[in-house]
């Protein structure tokens, strides 16, 4: 309740910060010489609360706030669910979660193809949705069965599979499939692309507030250091997002370019939480990572280290990595809207042949998808 008085229902305090926005950003977009001061996102937690609570609405003409990847679900790379589908067809118990069981495959708008782990169950196979590693951990000890879980997630969710690995807690019938992914190698990777491809380069970045819960706001001075770009950490109310944004735009102005954990040090420590990264590194390595729509990212994912390779569904099950080949359906412009390029709007199937209710690319999926809310809250452009 004092959370919510504090960032939420404070409309005196939002319009403060609103007005000091109004009057900063003409003269910052002055002083940097750009029509537009954009400034991205990586969590879908800062897409919902910038949509739902239509914060776009309240920025200057020269603000632009842009979604980044911060979706887990719609950058999971089509043939790591083909593989799994494929396994729950040969008759394997698939644990996965909700929104991963409908996340479509680059085929599964083609006949005769089964193009979600909702549609090989709908065949037969034994698909189960679950809520965390645990109950999976639970439900494969009781049937016995040889079973793959499909793992998803970014640095939030990756401690919660490592605690239990660490611990014994997995059964010898549970292999892992890893579809792990880290979230500042994107973000520089997106960061990077703008400034590459002649785009608006990106003026500041809103630091994920869970996720560097994790790996601490320490993870994002790289920005400031090596891109001269500043970084906030914020929480998820409003007015968290308001202060961020203007605090880089002070920084902007300033010139103090720094990486600050702004209003959020109720939940996020500078260097995160050590016990969780401790137990990361004992259970998981850095490995490429195939982004869905992007391709391979250096260093941004995680599988098992050769101590737990026995429960690694890829080298127990002898999947091989197929070299990257372009992987959403047609038309579909996930790749852009995750790195910040487009807009979901500017996508022609936008609530049109793609709906929530009828998703045909993985950014409608997941209510982490930018499209997905998007769809759900108006655009607020
Ligand atoms: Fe892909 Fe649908 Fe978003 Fe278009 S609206 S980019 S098809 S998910």
């Amino acid at each position: 309740k004092q959370i919510d008085a504090l960032f939420r229902e404070n409309s005196e305090l939002a319009k403060s910060i609103t007005e000091q926005i109004h009057k900063l950003a003409p003269i910052v977009s002055k002083e940097i010489g750009r029509e537009k001061i954009k400034i991205m996102n990586f969590c879908g937690s800062h897409e919902w609360v910038t949509t739902h609570y239509g914060l776009r609405a309240l920025m200057p003409e020269t603000v632009e706030l842009i979604p980044g990847p911060g979706c887990p679900v719609c950058v999971t790379p089509s043939s790591d669910i083909e593989n799994v589908i494929k396994l729950a067809m040969e008759g394997y118990t698939v644990y996965t979660f909700g929104d991963v069981f409908k996340l479509p495959t680059v085929k599964h708008y083609k006949k005769d193809e089964v193009g979600s782990l909702a549609a090989a169950r709908a065949l037969g196979a034994d698909v189960r949705i679950v809520y965390s590693f645990v109950d999976a951990i639970e439900d494969a000890k009781k049937s016995g069965k040889p079973s793959v879980f499909f793992g998803i997630g970014f640095e939030t969710t990756t401690p919660s599979y490592a605690v239990l690995f660490e611990k014994e807690k997995v059964p010898k019938n549970l292999l892992f499939y890893s579809s792990l992914k880290l979230t500042a190698p994107a973000a520089e990777f997106a960061v990077r692309l703008h400034k590459s491809k002649g785009l608006v380069p990106v003026s500041g970045v809103i630091g994920p507030g869970h996720v560097s819960s994790i790996i601490g706001a320490i993870s994002w001075d790289f920005f400031p250091r090596e891109y001269k770009i500043p970084a906030v950490v914020t929480g998820f109310e409003p007015i968290d997002v308001l202060a961020g944004v203007l605090k880089i735009l002070q920084d902007l102005h300033s010139g103090d370019i720094t990486y600050t954990n702004l209003e959020y040090k109720r939940v996020v420590k500078y260097q995160g939480n050590v016990y969780a990264q401790v137990e990361i590194n004992k259970v998981f390595k850095l490995v490429d990572a195939i982004w869905r729509g992007i391709g391979s990212i250096p260093k941004s994912g995680l599988d098992l280290r050769e101590e737990y390779s026995m429960y690694n569904a890829r080298e127990q099950l002898g999947i091989k990595e197929k070299p990257w080949d372009y992987d959403l359906p047609p038309g579909c412009r996930c790749n852009e809207v995750t790195l910040g390029i487009a807009y979901p709007t500017d996508c022609p199937m936008f609530m049109k042949a793609c709906t929530p209710a009828r998703p045909w690319g993985p950014c409608m999926v997941s209510m982490e998808g930018a499209c997905a809310v998007w769809a759900r809250f108006g655009s607020t452009e």
